[in-house]
């Protein structure tokens, strides 16, 4: 336990640098270490560096941060869905209520803000080219190696956090503590990362304020718009199969993929073949630990501790709220480590859990549901019901997306909402009935078997 405030932090991605902003605006003197050379001046390696949906949870936590306008300014609103059909029709859904919206930003140009604005700081400092090797854990020091020149070194703090995403080297170090649990799951899916560039005079080549998707059943094509007018594209595919990358080996065979999937996008990408071989192909892990912590001084947020698969656009917003409720935990225990990761370690799994296991849930539903007639009708009754019963219904995505309900409550709530939409579904015209007594009844009876 410690009064003292000082704290490091491994890893300035997303996370490490929204959380050093925090921390600094508490008082604490924060010395943040990351591996790769300044991004503000190296620039952000390309091909992986996709775009995000920045929501509710995630803004709450800039809030805390101080930080909204700066963020607002590189964020684009998407409040819903354009479906490409593959007939090149469109379809507009809306993710939730009039006014609400996801919002799109840059991955380099969100942590770029980020560091900046920490930078900005007195009590911040950071240290790039400082690649963290692990943490002794009998002497309580942190190691880092400088890139440039090879030295290696320790630091002993009273506060560590690792935040050094996915492939964490401070839980490397845990990892071989007795009793620590580990697990690393991939998808049989990876992606790859594309682009549509902007029109001549810098506007969008499609709608703006969109998250794009070409849903194609066993994979599906997203992009989301940025501020210079072009689109970043992610392809989410088999790694084998039919149609698959390893099918995708020539120029001649992308091109012909994509004219038979994508044919409305391939005008809009004309170096397709060069940049699809180009950038990587990356896998998708969703990563399981506990404990999070070890003693009161060293403790692993965002990525570190609960990486996921991307399709509720959640991981960063996740790790944002770590920070929300760590932020809210130091108010309520004044303070005090030892309470605060104890508490912290003790109830936020459940809920980074129940995000992991919605976040593989909703991939079906992106890449295969989406233009199902079924689920269509299903996003009507959602709507109908949360029109009609606000206080009492509200959907899972807009749970996730739109509010601060414990992401475990949002699991259980798939369950007891596709009871109701069996339910639904067995009243006779129900698309005249919305605001009729039948539907009030089984809505009812709902509630009280919920
Ligand atoms: C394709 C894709 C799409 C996604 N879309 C969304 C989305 O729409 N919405 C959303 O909320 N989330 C999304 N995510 C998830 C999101 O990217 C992560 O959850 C988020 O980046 C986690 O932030 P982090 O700071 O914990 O980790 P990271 O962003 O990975 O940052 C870790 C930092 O630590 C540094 N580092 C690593 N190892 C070391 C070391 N040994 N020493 C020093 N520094 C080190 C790294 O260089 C990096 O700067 C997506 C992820 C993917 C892959």
């Amino acid at each position: 336990m410690t009064n003292e405030k000082k704290a490091v932090i491994a890893g300035a991605g997303l996370v490490g640098a929204l959380w050093a902003v925090i921390l600094a605006r508490r008082g604490y003197e924060v010395n943040v270490y990351e591996q790769r050379p300044d991004f503000r001046q190296a620039g952000y390696a390309g091909g992986r560096s996709i775009n995000l949906a920045l929501s509710e949870r995630g803004w709450k936590a800039v809030e805390i941060a101080g930080i909204r306008a700066e963020i607002e300014a590189v964020a684009i609103p998407m409040p819903g869905r354009m479906m490409h059909g593959l007939d090149g029709s469109l379809t507009f859904q809306p993710y939730g209520e009039e006014g609400q919206a996801i919002y799109s930003v840059s991955r380099g140009g969100l942590n770029i803000e980020l560091v900046k604005i920490a930078d900005s700081h007195d009590r911040v400092r950071f240290h790039f080219n400082q690649k963290c090797l692990g943490v002794d854990l009998e002497n309580g020091t942190i190691q880092f190696e400088d890139t440039r020149t090879g030295v290696k070194y320790a630091i002993e703090n009273a506060l560590i956090f690792g935040t050094d995403g996915a492939f964490s080297a401070v839980r490397s170090s845990l990892q071989r503590l007795p009793r620590f649990n580990y697990s690393q799951h991939y998808i049989d899916h990876g992606y790859k990362e594309l682009c549509i560039l902007p029109n001549l005079d810098g506007s969008h080549r499609m709608h703006t304020n969109a998250l794009h998707i070409w849903p194609r059943g066993q994979f599906m094509l997203i992009a989301l718009p940025n501020l210079d007018g072009s689109f970043t594209c992610t392809l989410f595919l088999p790694f084998e199969g039919e149609e698959s990358f390893a099918n995708l080996q020539t120029e001649a065979q992308v091109l012909a993929f994509f004219e038979k999937y994508f044919p409305d996008i391939l005008p809009l990408m004309p170096s397709l073949a060069q940049v699809f071989f180009e950038n990587p192909t990356s896998a998708l892990a969703t990563i399981r630990c506990s404990p999070w912590h070890y003693g009161h001084r060293m403790l692993l947020i965002g990525d570190a501790s609960h990486a996921i698969v991307p399709f509720f656009g959640q991981g960063m917003n996740a790790g944002f709220e770590d920070c929300t409720i760590l932020d809210a935990l130091m108010d309520k225990y004044d303070e005090d480590w030892e309470a605060i990761i104890e508490e912290f370690n003790a109830s936020r799994p459940e809920d980074t859990n129940a995000i992991a296991d919605l976040a593989l849930g909703n991939f079906l539903e992106m890449r295969d549901k989406v233009g199902d007639p079924q689920f269509l009708l299903w996003k009507k009754i959602e709507k109908h019901l949360h029109e009609r019963f606000p206080k009492e219904f509200q959907s899972v995505y807009s749970m996730v997306s739109f509010s601060h309900i414990p992401y475990s409550e949002a699991l259980a709530a798939v369950a007891a909402h596709e009871r109701l939409f069996g339910k639904m579904l067995k009243i006779k015209g129900l698309e005249e009935k919305w605001n009729g007594t039948e539907v009030e009844g089984v809505f009812r009876e709902w509630v009280r078997g919920r």
